[in-house]
């Protein structure tokens, strides 16, 4: 059912003001916003929406909200508690998580276990808690939603034919800003050059997944989870203008593919409308557009995340965890500066050496404690790594 209220978690990010910029004309109520820091735009949200609930997760912005929102109504909300309070109680047929991390994870299980609905652009939500995620949305009935490009596209192209098994998926990437590039050439490449990315304007953690390929890994891994494919199924294809958001081959080899100019406004406003489609604000694809795809195999040995994110997706268990935490530390290092572009890579791999990945049983706890661990080896190996400089 398309949406009718709507709870956007991470509103003041580059997915929630999108999904921001979409809500009025598709008609939708915002019932609740949340943001870490920028107080000033989630402000400025909250006086534009009035929504039920504000939640500030940052104690500063907390503070400042705490007096600027005093004559508005809306209930103000502090912390990770704020964000659980919201995904439970809110009056919201479906939450939006556009949070980065794996800070998202608590907040949709909270969601689906109050039977809301899910749009999903929180990767990391399924690369770490894929199996819990799943598990409580077929127990509790509810929607899991794809917001990812990509994962929206496969999803696109399954429509019609969901009681079929896809034979293999093609995930398109765009290759970020040094596909093409040896290891040479990136050993000194900034964390200014790292954030320009080619197609898509995004958070700052996403785009240095991009560069680093870890982004793909992340989404071969949520693609296992929303589709019910094993790694060999998804096959990872560079293709420089996203324009092709991704492609199912079915049994007979057909292949259908989604395309458009790169704009979030479309798979966020699908995951909003399903299963009808609405007139968007989105630029209408040209044939020039259209006149020079190309589609090549990634650069494995260059981008080390991509197959450590592989090597996790087949291990299973605890292991994308393992790489994910690891990755969401060294690019905080690495937005620093205290770690270089390639060293990502090296720590992303090495989180494969954690004891216990393999352990099929394990609770949210196992998670998130794993998690901090994997964070802790991945600082002590940047440390190791700038020693030998
Ligand atoms: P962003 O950095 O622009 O926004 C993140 C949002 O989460 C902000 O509202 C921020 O205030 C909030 N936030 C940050 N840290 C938090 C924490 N610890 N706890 C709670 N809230 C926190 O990121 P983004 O680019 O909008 O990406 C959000 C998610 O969507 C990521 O998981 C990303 O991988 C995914 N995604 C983004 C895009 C894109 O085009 N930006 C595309 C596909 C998927
Ligand atoms: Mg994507």
């Amino acid at each position: 059912m398309p949406v009718q209220k709507l709870s956007v978690l991470g509103s003041t990010g580059s997915i929630g003001t999108q999904t921001l910029s979409l809500v009025k004309d598709l008609g939708i109520e915002l019932t609740a916003i949340s943001g870490y820091s920028n107080y000033k735009l989630l402000e400025q949200q909250a006086l534009e929406f009035r929504p039920e609930y504000v939640c500030a997760v940052e104690e500063g912005a907390y503070r400042e909200l705490k007096v600027r929102l005093a004559p508005t109504g809306c209930k103000l909300l502090f912390g990770r508690e704020g964000l659980m309070e919201i995904a439970s109680r809110d009056s919201s047929d479906t939450l939006l998580n556009s949070v980065v991390g794996i800070a998202g994870l608590e907040p949709t299980l909270a969601a689906i276990e109050a039977g809301k609905n899910i749009a999903l652009a929180n990767k990391e939500t399924l690369v770490t808690g894929g199996s819990l995620v799943t598990r409580a949305v077929r127990e509790r009935g509810v929607a899991l939603l794809p917001v990812d490009s990509e994962h929206s596209a496969i999803f696109q192209c399954l429509q019609g034919n969901t009681h079929l098994r896809p034979r293999r998926i093609f995930l398109t990437a765009s290759g970020g800003p040094f596909f093409g590039q040896g290891r040479e050439q990136l050993r000194e490449v900034t964390v200014a050059d790292a954030l320009k990315h080619p197609n898509w304007s995004m958070g700052r953690k996403i785009t240095v997944d991009s560069a680093t390929l870890m982004n793909k890994g992340l989404e071969l891994i949520e693609a296992m989870w929303l589709f019910s494919v094993s790694p060999e199924q998804v096959l990872i294809t560079v293709h420089r203008q996203s324009i092709v958001h991704s492609m199912v081959e079915y049994e007979d080899m057909s292949v259908i593919a989604q395309l458009g100019f790169p704009d979030m406004r479309l798979p966020i406003q699908y995951a909003l409308t399903y299963p009808e489609r609405r007139p968007s604000p989105c630029r209408p694809l040209t044939v020039e557009g259209m006149s020079n795809l190309t589609f090549q195999l990634p650069d494995r040995e260059t981008f080390r995340c991509l197959p450590a994110c592989e090597r996790a997706a087949a291990i299973g268990g605890l292991a994308p965890t393992a790489v994910n935490g690891a990755n969401e530390a060294a690019v905080e290092l690495y937005l620093k500066g205290e770690i270089g572009f390639l060293d990502i890579g090296d720590i992303v791999a090495d989180a494969l050496s954690l004891p216990g990945l393999e352990r099929e049983d394990f609770s949210l706890g196992d998670i998130l404690a794993l998690d901090s661990e994997a964070r802790l080896r991945a600082t002590d190996f940047a440390q190791k790594l700038s020693g030998r400089r």
